[in-house]
């Protein structure tokens, strides 16, 4: 394992990410033209193509390589008993102060334990209010009237439509334990404190994995999902040392876990919760049991028939959480030299994306508009667009259109200029080095698969 990182010397800040993604596209605020929403993130034409290849990159790793994982697509809508066998109505809550003065509200548990034991505000120095607990559910109704009958939640977790569904799930597809079911879906909670842009919102996506399997085996399996958990961070091209393990201690075990590891990632404010891995034992599938009256044994056919309720491995990891983390880890500057001429140095800012997670994969530049450039540089992107996500943009000078590009992390520019024209071959860019290399435009689209495959960050 290589040695952890203190503090974050990286060259992002929120400010700079979070500017960077509204100006090209990735994350808006939320209704902004009405002052914005607290909680809530729109994503723009760069950011659904960013977010959909994290969803596809872990949905590859959990069920296209995995014999053993299904997925599932649960409703957002559950029976309200759901969340009372879950534990969530009685149990998910953050304890919360508010300063009687500034009228700030805190997480009791986010601020200094002197500032709580004296009851000052961390901001102010006002007097805090008592902590009360505040549960993070969103409660609504369905159906015309608005009674106790009609309460409805929006889930807080995925997870539970895959427990209700596990039944199912062995029946129609012929699931022999040990085997998963993999889900990405929305949760909301009603978070105290929404800060760090998307980091922490009430309304996210997860991608859960529930494997269910056999109990005394538990904790083999844990610790194998925590392996691979670490290995695929490692697969994605981040930057490990961005990476640890954080394991709750007595105090921060959920009240259903019997082991219980965070991965974590050295934002720019610090080291954060990215994905947690936890040992549920049977406490799901029990409560579900008791609450439903349904059983939800499994019957080992292999094993004389024995019945047990299955533990289960939960790997949890935010996908809106980690479209922030590989904006974070992808993002550089650099001093280089300036495209003006007799300029001086200027400053790159470059997101390193792996090719594979690229919202634009290659963008395709005539040199001039004129002379049948643009055409051909049109023929060229309609050949890539099947197999590729292309750009296209022939405004303004080449060096401009390529910094352009290194701010959406395009791993790669195809310049057409006088010469394809005479000889069919064009100007190879590659994003990180800034190299450029003549390839037959024949050649091209193996040449792209080629360096896609074998992409290795610097
Ligand atoms: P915390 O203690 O920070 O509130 P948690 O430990 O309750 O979080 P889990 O319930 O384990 O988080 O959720 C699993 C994953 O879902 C987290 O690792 C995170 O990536 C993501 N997640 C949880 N809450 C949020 C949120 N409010 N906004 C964005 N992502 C979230």
């Amino acid at each position: 394992m290589q040695e952890e990182l203190t503090e974050y010397k990286g060259k992002a800040t929120m400010e700079k990410i979070t500017s960077l993604a509204k100006r090209r596209g990735f994350v808006f605020q939320s209704s902004e033209i009405y002052g914005g929403q607290n909680g809530a993130w729109d994503y723009g034409p760069l950011g659904i193509e960013l977010k959909n290849r994290i969803a596809a990159a872990w949905w590859k790793e959990m069920t296209q390589l995995n014999d053993d994982i299904v997925g599932l697509d649960a409703a957002i809508l559950m029976h309200p008993r759901t969340w009372e066998a879950s534990g969530h109505v009685e149990n998910f809550t953050d304890p919360l102060v508010d300063c009687k003065k500034c009228k700030a509200r805190f997480r009791a548990d986010q601020i200094p334990p002197e500032n709580l034991a004296a009851k000052k505000c961390p901001e102010c120095d006002g007097e805090l209010t008592d902590t009360r607990k505040f549960n993070l559910m969103f409660k609504t109704h369905i159906g015309p009237a608005e009674d106790t009958a009609s309460i409805i939640y929006l889930r807080p977790e995925t997870a539970q439509g895959i427990y209700v569904n596990y039944k199912n799930i062995i029946q129609s597809n012929r699931m022999k334990i040990p085997f998963g079911i993999a889900q990405i879906g929305k949760a909301f909670r009603n978070e105290i404190v929404t800060k760090n842009f998307i980091f922490r919102t009430c309304e996210f996506e997860q991608m859960e994995m529930q494997y269910f399997v056999k109990p005394g085996t538990d904790e083999d399996w844990f610790a194998k999902w925590r392996q691979r958990r670490w290995n695929y961070y490692q697969k994605l091209g981040v930057k490990m040392d961005h990476l640890r393990w954080h394991q709750h201690g007595p105090g921060e075990l959920a009240h259903y876990a019997k082991d219980a590891y965070d991965i974590e990632y050295l934002f720019p404010m610090g080291w954060r919760e990215l994905e947690g891995v936890h040992n549920r034992t049977d406490y799901d599938l029990s409560r579900h049991t008791q609450f439903s009256g349904k059983d939800l044994q499994y019957i080992d056919q292999e094993d004389s028939n024995e019945r047990y309720i299955p533990y289960i491995i939960e790997t949890s990891a935010g996908l809106t959480r980690n479209l922030l983390m590989i904006l974070c880890d992808a993002y550089d500057e650099e001093q280089v030299a300036s495209d003006k001429e007799g300029g001086e140095e200027d400053t790159r800012t470059v997101l390193r994306f792996h090719p594979s997670l690229a919202p634009i994969t290659v963008a395709v530049l005539p040199l001039m508009k004129k002379d049948g450039l643009a055409e051909l540089a049109q023929d060229i992107r309609k050949e890539l667009k099947e197999d590729f996500s292309t750009d296209y943009d022939q405004s303004g000078a080449i060096g401009r259109r390529y910094r352009r590009q290194d701010e959406a992390g395009t791993p790669f520019c195809v310049t057409v200029d006088y010469e394809s024209k005479d000889n069919g071959t064009v100007t190879l860019r590659f994003r990180d080095s800034m190299e450029q290399v003549r390839v037959n435009k024949a050649e091209l689209a193996a040449r792209l698969r080629k360096e896609i495959k074998e992409y290795k960050r610097v």
